[in-house]
This record gives C-alpha cells, structure tokens and sequence, in this order.
C-alpha cells in the first residue's frame, strides 16, 4: 500500500513517541486508508474532524455557520496553535487568516481531502506545526453539502476517480459559484455572513477541471487585474504566483501558474484565453472584498492520489508564504480596506472606477507541457475533434495575459433606494454592506439612469433570465442595452435606504447598483417591472389623439409619413401606427418605462438619516 510522504512521516513520528506500532494510532485520512480509491460522506468527514479536535482540543475548534437548503449543518474548523479561536483576538494577535473553501461544485471534493491530511499534519503528527506559527489555518471541509451527498458514480464523466463523486450544484440546482453577488442561496448568505465574522486575509477556492489534457495536475489562477488593490495585485504577480508554483514544482508535482483555458476548443496551438473573475465566482467576489483570493484547479484526467496530494501541496505551499508574509499581508489588506472606503469622498469627480475588465490584445509566450495530439474530422460531430496521446508535447504558446477596464463609473458619494425595492436592498443586507434609512422625505438633486435596449435571456440561467449573454444561454441570448445619466431634482420617501460609499464593503454597492456592472441587480432581473409599460390606450381612442396631432403638429406628421415610407413593418400594423402618437404623449412619459429607480447621490449632506 503506498502512503504519502506526510502520512509516512506522522506515523513515524507517533511510533517514535508511543513506543510499539501496535498502541500507534491510525490517523490515516479516510482517502488514504482506501488508497484514494474513495472519498469519504459528508458524515465519515464530520467524524474524522471531531476525531482530530478531540485529540488536539487546544487547537482545533468546529463552528457551525449556518444550514443548507436540506438542512445541514454549514462547519468551519479552525487550526489556530494556541488555541486562540476569536477572529477579533486573531486579528489583534497579528496573524493572518487563510480561509479555504472546499466543494463548492461538489463532485470536485479534492481540496477536502487534502485539508484533512493538512489539518492531522498541523496538528496531530505536527510534521507542518511551522505553518501555525503567523496563520490561522480555516478551512469548510464541505460547502455544497446537500450537492456533496448526491453521491454518484456518474455525477463527473471528465473525471478520474474517486469511485463516487457529489453533484455540482446545491439541492435547489443553483450553481453557489455563480450566486457570490446575488446571494440568493441560504449557502451563500450564511457563508457572507461567515466570512465577514472571521474577515480572512486570504482566500482559496478549491475546484477540479474540466478543459483539455495535459502535463499539469496543479493549476492556479490569481487576480491581479487592474480591479485589483495596487499594492496586492503587485505582490500576487511578483511574489506569490511564482513562488506557489516553484514550491509546489519542488514537492514533485507540477503546476502551471494559471488558468487553462483553450481559445480554440480543438486546437491548442491557438494558445491560452484570457481569464478574468466577476463578482458573481469566489473568487470575483474577493476583489469586492479586497482580499486575494486563490482559485485551484486539479487537473480532472489525474488519479485521485495525484489532485488531492497535488491540493495538499498548493496548500501547504500557500501557508508558507503566508507565514513570511503575513505583516506584509495584512497591511496590504488594511491599506485596501482604506481605499475602498474613499471610493464616496470625491463624489462624481474624475476617478473612475473599474467595473469590467477584458483582454487589452497583449499576448505573453508562455512555455506549456501539454500532449502530443491529433485533430481529425469527426463523422459523427461534422466538426473536428481532439484526441490526446499520452507523449508529452512541449510547446510556447501565447497566453492572452494583457487586461484593461473595459467598463467604469464614477463613484458618487452614495445611492438612494426607495424602499419598495426589498429584494434589491435585501442582497446588500446579505453582503453586511452598511444601511441607512431617511426619517423624512428627501428632496435634493441625484443622478438617475434611464435603460433601453435590454433583450432577456431566453433560457432560465441560476434560476434567472438575465440581460447578459455567456454560460448555458443557448437559444436567444440575453443583451444588456445602454442606460444614460441625467441629472434631476426627485424626492425620495422617508425610509428611503442610503447606500454610502465611504465604507469597506462600497465596491459590492457599486457593483450591485451601476447598471453597467456585469453582475448588478438589473442585468440579473431584479429590476425586470421598470421594463413593463402598464398603461394603454384604446384604438378609439388613440384615433383621436392621433387626428389631433397630425392636425396640429406639422413636424410629427412628417414624421410619421416618414416612418411609413420606410418601415414597411411599421406600416402594416395599425397598432404600431397608433402607438406612434401614444409614444410621443405626456400619458406614455407617466409609464416611465426604463427609469431606474435609484438615485446616485452628489453628497450625503442634507439627507435626514437614522
Ligand atoms: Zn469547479
């Protein structure tokens, strides 16, 4: 039976200590005892875990945070070397928090093994108890725990092992990686809440593949994009990109310092795309956060052994530059925390803020270990397809590395949200992002977009029909229009919400709120009613108004001979022919078709707040 070296050592280790291997414990993870032929149910995780802190009860503490849609009991563990388990304690202590998040999708539970032989090294066989020293080790063995239990031997068709894997998304079939900023799943909201309780300075999602095949078991991906707080982004591009992959090289695994995805399905020679996170994944949701986050991909076509040692090791390598780093971290956060709650204090001026970020065209060589392949026309596809050969194909492709802000705003000093609007301001609540009612009405100048132009997804996407296009649209894909700023006096009710921007969380409420933002509530659907005119005229009726205008009004009558001429559609139909005139009345303004509700504020002064 081979055992990984970590194990090997913490046997020898409590041989050395307890004297005969007879009285030697077995802390074998449930993943080693079956040679990583399976991975243990949400319950054998459970038991190992309390298994572990019973033993080392001064420095493992289980917390639950919350339940599932079924019900299940949401747990974080925490490896803290002193047994200091308040995160207000941790922070003052000068330790960094590194919270790592497992089974998001699942079917991809590598990462929950790796963190509980991680969690015995730290703590029972103590081989890693260095990477205690200036960290506190979180982990959630299992996020999608009612995904998890759909145990399934044919839940995973790219993967290799283990024998039964979980489902990918939650118990009501929403996908959590793509929830982070609509927050609508009871997951998603206990873990906000969570994560805002321990506010970590480091996260890691941990995934496993789908995508091509090559060399690589370890892949990682980590934002340093211009959305990214400078002084962090520098330090991730510098300092901890290249240092984890050399770390994990080292460890005899081997890792490639991105994300693989192919710009050209068939043909890998066309080189790596780009790849940038929105809010809606982990790891987009971080940015908001100000926090680095770290996204890990093992690669799917490995055995189970290779990913969950290849997760252990990315982990441990992290830990490590963790433990160097962590002033060094820790003030990054602080400083980033800072900016982010300037964002209001310069309202409307000239900063701009990031809200989309794509490919700028600039492509790096990149040196890539893939495999030997063949492209060949498929008789039953019609299209070509790939077919790899386990000979190593050792090639410099070009990535497409150069990113640029593709969409911005200018950050007001806050946002007004009548509070009708309760789902919309309901999603801020969810996210901690600080709330403020007025106690009177309000009367003063905003900022106010009017929409047109949205086309909606035809198929449902996470349970929505959005304005936006991209993952499982198929049939008609959803556009997002274009919404136009005016300046206006309004008056706002008293129990208006207040949105202010000089706080930590103030990117969640700009990405929540600009229109223009690729997760924001209207491109999801929230603010679907502002599209649906509510009032009509009768045909009769509309006759008249039409005979009026056409008498009195040279230039529309024009107008309207005009668009006949040229619009042969508009022509045949007598009501588009009426609507003309409806559309161009005071009783169609009063429909307010596309008028968004909420105000971007020049500056909190004056309001009447709680
Ligand atoms: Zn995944």
């Amino acid at each position: 039976m081979k055992l990984c070296p970590a194990f090997f050592a913490a046997v020898l280790l409590s041989s050395l200590t307890l004297g005969t291997a007879a009285q030697t414990p077995d802390w074998r993870t449930p993943a080693e005892i079956s040679n990583y032929r399976t991975t243990p149910d949400y319950a054998e995780t459970v038991a190992y875990i309390e298994r572990i802190a019973n033993a080392a009860p001064g420095q493992v503490k289980i917390e639950n945070f919350g339940k599932t849609g079924e019900g299940r009991d949401l747990k974080i563990v925490i490896a803290s070397k002193d047994g200091v388990f308040d995160p207000a304690a941790i922070h003052a202590s000068g330790r960094a928090i590194l919270l790592v998040q497992n089974s998001i999708h699942a079917g991809e539970m590598d990462g929950k093994d790796a963190c509980l032989s991680l969690l015995r090294d730290l703590v029972i066989s103590k081989v890693r108890k260095d990477l205690l020293e200036h960290v506190v080790f979180v982990f959630i063995p299992v996020y999608n725990i009612d995904g998890h239990e759909r145990r399934s031997a044919y839940n995973r068709i790219n993967q290799n092992g283990p024998e039964l894997a979980g489902w990918r998304a939650n118990g009501s079939n929403q996908n959590l990686n793509r929830d982070y900023m609509k927050a609508e799943a009871p997951e998603t909201r206990a873990l906000l809440k969570m994560f805002h309780r321990w506010l970590p300075d480091f996260f890691v999602d941990d995934h496993v593949t789908d995508g091509m095949d090559y060399q690589y078991d370890v892949t990682f991906g980590l934002d340093a994009t211009p959305d990214v707080a400078p002084a962090t982004a520098q330090w991730i591009r510098d300092t901890v990109t290249p240092e984890l992959a050399a770390r994990v090289n080292a460890s005899g695994h081997l890792a490639f310092p991105g994300l693989i995805d192919l710009n050209d399905d068939t043909d890998p020679t066309q080189g790596l795309s780009f790849s940038g996170d929105q809010p809606r994944y982990s790891t987009g949701q971080m940015i908001l956060e100000n926090r680095p986050g770290l996204l890990v991909e093992l690669h799917m076509l490995k055995d189970y052994k290779t990913r969950v040692t290849g997760n252990y090791e990315i982990l441990r390598a992290l830990l490590e530059v963790m433990n160097r780093d962590a002033a060094k971290l820790i003030a990054f956060n602080r400083e980033a925390d800072a900016d982010a709650a300037k964002l209001g204090a310069h309202p409307l001026g000239n900063q701009k803020f990031p809200l989309a970020i794509g490919w700028n065209g600039e492509n790096t060589p990149v040196p890539f270990r893939g495999y030997q392949f063949t492209r060949t026309l498929s008789e039953i596809s019609g299209a070509m397809w790939v077919s790899y050969r386990h000979e190593p194909w050792n090639a410099t492709l070009p990535m497409a590395t150069g990113a640029k802000v593709t969409t911005s705003t200018t950050p007001p000093a806050g946002y007004i949200v009548p509070q009708q609007w309760v789902h919309v301001i309901d999603v801020l609540a969810a996210h901690d992002v600080t709330l403020r009612r007025t106690t009177a009405p309000w009367t003063g100048k905003v900022e106010r977009y009017r929409c047109s132009g949205m086309q909606w997804q035809g198929r449902p996407f996470e349970g929505h029909h959005p304005t936006f296009g991209g993952e499982g649209s198929g049939g008609q894909p959803g556009r997002y229009g274009q919404c136009a700023l005016a300046t206006e006096t309004l008056t706002f009710p008293a129990g208006s919400v207040v949105v202010p921007l000089d706080q930590r969380l103030s990117k969640v409420a700009i990405h929540w709120l600009e229109p223009d933002a690729p997760d924001s509530a209207l491109r999801w659907g929230f603010f679907d009613s502002i599209f649906e005119q509510k009032e009509y005229g009768e045909a009769y009726v509309l006759e008249k108004l039409a005979r009026e205008n056409l008498a009195q009004n040279p230039a529309l009558k024009a107008e309207f001979e005009r668009r006949i001429q040229a619009d042969p559609l508009f022509a045949a139909s007598p009501r588009a022919r009426l609507e003309f005139f409806y559309e161009r009345s005071p009783w169609f303004q009063e429909n307010r078709v596309g008028q968004y509700p909420v105000g971007r504020l020049l500056s909190l002064d004056g309001l009447p707040l709680e």
